[in-house]
């Protein structure tokens, strides 16, 4: 286990708006903060492009030719367990997302009605309005299934989005764009979907990029915003000034891009960039057990599955995958991120 799953504690007051935290953040940051993070990121790109470009080595020397695809969650999986994502890969679960990751989707919808200043008087109605209208047919029926069995399980997620309403337009909030770096002349394409982004230059403002969490605060997620945070200075040119998680329940956590947080970032991806090419020819991929074997297709079978827990901290039964609490289920996400190459 790399640690990408403790908890993170930085979160800040759960009533506070969206707004104001980004405001309050951007505040002590100097007027060149933004430059001089952009400073390292031609290096940076130069550094994972000759990684991914032995990546790509590696794939023609074994006769693999199809480009291989670092997508967020694929690097989540990477640093989770080699195995497991070799497994998430090859028996991808089709069955769309439990309830707790439901909710998840609940929410980034919740958050888009209320950004776009639509009231939410009839949430499930809406949400349902707005699956349909982006072709989610399967996440309708998803919706429909879980409401008949709690008909208030999306309920409790609509209050907090009160903190995306009121955005001024000169912000140019937009929501769920992508990220996407093109590595090695095409062949290996790491992408992300961003949940919000505010200001940016064509704006004239510091960048903002937003995650919208509905679980618990996770150290994971600190490593995802960075990932997007350099996807997106690859993108515009410039990175955002700031990164934010949002949790309904929590409130914000917001933190400063910097030329070390971009540079992290950096190595995680060129560190799973090479990985994934190696588990792609074939090495044998290490065992990492955590509640992650719950959710792991080769978890009847592989010897160092975690134990079965009943309540965290008091594992059961041994050979079994474990248990988290619900809000800690592994993220349901559209193949590839929903973003092409
Ligand atoms: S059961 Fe656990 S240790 Fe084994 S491959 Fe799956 S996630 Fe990894």
């Amino acid at each position: 286990m790399d640690g990408s799953d403790t908890p993170a504690d930085d979160v800040g007051d759960p009533s506070a708006t969206l707004l104001a935290v980004v405001e309050a953040a951007l505040e002590p940051l100097g007027s060149d903060w933004v430059e001089r993070a952009a400073a390292v990121l031609p290096d940076l790109r130069a550094a994972v492009e000759a990684r991914a470009t032995a990546a790509a080595e590696l794939l023609d020397g074994h006769g693999v030719e199809a480009v291989a695809r670092v997508p967020k969650s694929r690097l989540a999986d990477l640093q989770r367990c080699e195995r497991s994502a070799r497994a998430r890969y090859l028996h991808p679960d089709d069955r769309g997302p439990g309830r707790a990751a439901l909710r998840g989707v609940a929410l980034d919808r919740f958050v888009l009605l209320a950004a776009q200043g639509s009231p939410l008087s009839a949430p499930t109605a809406e949400l349902l309005s707005v699956l349909d209208a982006q072709g989610e047919e399967g996440l309708c029926d998803q919706v429909i299934e879980a409401v008949a069995e709690d008909l208030a399980v999306f309920d409790d997620l609509v209050d907090p989005t009160e903190a995306w309403r009121d955005l001024p337009d000169e912000w140019w909030p937009r929501l769920q764009s992508a990220a996407t770096a093109s590595l090695a002349g095409g062949r290996i394409v790491c992408s992300g979907r961003l949940d919000a982004e505010l200001g940016g230059p064509l704006v004239g403002r510091p960048g903002v990029v937003v995650e919208v969490k509905s679980g618990a605060p996770r150290q994971a997620h600190v490593e995802e915003v960075a990932l997007y945070a350099l996807l997106v200075g690859w993108r515009d040119g410039v990175p955002p000034a700031l990164v934010v998680r949002w949790y309904p329940f929590h409130g914000a956590a917001v933190a400063p891009v910097d030329a070390g947080s971009l540079s992290s970032a950096a190595a995680r991806l060129g560190d799973a960039v090479e990985t994934w090419a190696q588990l792609l020819v074939g090495r044998t991929p290490s065992e990492s057990p955590g509640p992650w074997c719950r959710w792991c297709p080769d978890a009847p079978t592989c010897p160092s599955a975690a134990p079965v827990q009943v309540s965290v901290g008091a594992p059961t039964s041994a050979g079994g995958p474990a248990e988290l609490p619900e809000d800690d289920e592994v993220e349901w996400e559209p193949p590839d991120d929903g973003v092409g190459s």
